[in-house]
């Protein structure tokens, strides 16, 4: 959690922080905070190892927006999503959107595509992920047959998101919107990977967020960002060791090295980060955003 008062953005109220975006109501002729849509302000925040970390990230958040809506284009005809306007108060410019408010499902819908992380340790177990059989002999960074659902629990800030196996997913939601947003999340992920194989980049894997409007399954959140996904750049991919990746790599890699002083394990809030890692940082989310898009990040 960080210390820093919400930003006041005119003609909106602060309705919720999560640990990367700010949610705003807009407010009606009369002053009162509407309940059916929602500004979502995507800050430079970064968390990592469940900590949301003190020292921002510059210009993280104008690119996790900006990519989410590229992509939000590029999946149209898979599934509406919640986007009304881009245009927003200067005070967020960029980094912000107008959405429908949704009643969001409580789950956060996992497909992954290659073996890593948290589904490769499932594996190694067992040899099934989320229930999932997968084949013998595959290891960190296998391609998959096809892209798997490993739903996971929402966890509340500060805790980390638990497995969910799918017949929880099904209790949960009830099994007809349960096969939907299964099919939605690897279909997501399969489209991702056609696209950004075009650029050069693999997608190993990615969390989406679905709401309901009315009946209706709507894509929400952010989709297929470096926060949201594993992105590795094809040309390295080597199965058989960690890729390495277009994201929280650096700081990673120096909260965990001695240079830090700092001990995962303590409990204790993470140091800021030294200059160098939040401009390597910053660096590889503007390279993953202008690569996927070929557009410049300005
Ligand atoms: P994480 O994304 O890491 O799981 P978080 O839930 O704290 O953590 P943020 O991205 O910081 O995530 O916060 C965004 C919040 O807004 C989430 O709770 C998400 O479910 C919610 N949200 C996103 N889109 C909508 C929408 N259209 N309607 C209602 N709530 C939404
Ligand atoms: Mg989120």
């Amino acid at each position: 959690m960080t210390s820093s008062q919400p930003l006041t953005v005119p003609g909106y109220a602060h309705v919720y922080s999560g640990k990367v975006r700010d949610l705003y109501a807009p407010l009606d002729d009369s002053g009162t905070p509407r309940n059916d849509q929602l500004l979502l302000v995507a800050s430079d925040r970064l968390s990592a190892y469940d900590f949301v970390l003190d020292t921002p990230i510059p210009d993280k958040g104008a690119v996790l927006t900006q990519l989410s809506l590229w992509w939000f284009e590029r999946l149209e005809d898979l599934v509406p999503n919640h986007v009304v306007s881009t245009d927003v108060p200067d005070v967020v410019a960029g980094r912000a959107v107008l959405v429908k408010r949704l009643a969001m499902l409580p789950v956060e819908c996992v497909a992954r595509a290659y073996l890593t992380g948290g589904g490769l340790n499932e594996y190694l177990a067992d040899g099934h992920v989320s229930g999932i059989a997968l084949p013998e002999g595959l290891v960190d960074g296998s391609r998959l047959p096809e892209p798997v659902f490993t739903p996971s629990t929402k966890a509340p800030m500060g805790e980390h998101d638990q497995p969910m196996p799918y017949a929880a997913v099904e209790a949960e939601i009830g099994a007809p919107l349960a096969s939907r947003v299964r099919d939605l999340t690897t279909a997501i992920l399969a489209r991702g990977n056609e696209i950004a194989a075009e650029r050069g980049i693999l997608i190993a894997d990615t969390k989406v967020e679905f709401g309901l409007d009315g009946d209706d399954v709507v894509l929400a959140d952010e989709v297929l960002t470096p926060d949201s996904s594993r992105f590795w750049p094809a040309d390295l991919w080597e199965p058989g060791h960690p890729q390495p990746s277009y994201d929280k790599q650096f700081v990673r890699e120096w909260l965990t090295s001695s240079a830090s002083g700092w001990d995962k394990a303590s409990g204790e809030a993470p140091p800021d980060l030294p200059e160098d890692v939040i401009a390597q940082t910053r660096a590889k989310y503007v390279e993953a955003y202008e690569r996927l898009t070929g557009r410049t990040f300005s």
